[in-house]
């Protein structure tokens, strides 16, 4: 079994879409193991995203993602990295394969309502950042 950090982005708790995402994620069978929802300041936003941070899509993403409140989460089950990936679908919304998160409701690439870990190691990092408890 494996674990994953999920953000449900801010566009997603201002369209009222947490239950909707995070019921794709349960009926899928992933447990949830930590969850909170809370507004992240630009230094943790920054940490988060560390590998962007020099990228010039980076300061308009960071804005987005401390425009308000996020729901984060820890998601755990076999191959639960890859799984909520392919359920959340490419990272650009115009192009995402319907059925996947963004391909139904998203039509950006900044604004595309959920992350996930890209590699078990990212998870890693990220589960420590998020959520340090665990
Ligand atoms: P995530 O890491 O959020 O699951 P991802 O792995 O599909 O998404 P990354 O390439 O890691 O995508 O980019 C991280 C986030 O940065 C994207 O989810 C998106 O919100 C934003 N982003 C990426 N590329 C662009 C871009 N060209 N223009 C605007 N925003 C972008």
């Amino acid at each position: 079994t494996q674990r994953t950090l999920v953000l449900i982005k801010p566009d997603a708790v201002r369209r009222g879409l947490v239950g909707e995402v995070l019921s794709r994620f349960e009926a899928k069978g992933l447990a949830i193991v930590a969850m909170e929802h809370r507004t992240i300041d630009a230094a943790l936003a920054d940490a988060h995203y560390a590998e962007h941070v020099e990228k010039d899509f980076y300061p308009p993403l960071r804005d987005f993602v401390t425009s308000g409140p996020l729901v984060s989460l820890v998601l755990e089950g076999d191959e639960a990295v890859d799984v909520v990936r392919a359920i959340n679908g490419a990272t650009d919304g115009r192009k995402a394969a319907p059925g996947t998160i963004r391909g139904d409701l998203s039509l950006s690439n900044r604004e595309n309502l959920v992350h996930g870990s890209d590699s078990p190691v990212s998870a890693q990092r990220e589960i420590a950042l998020w959520f340090p408890s665990l």
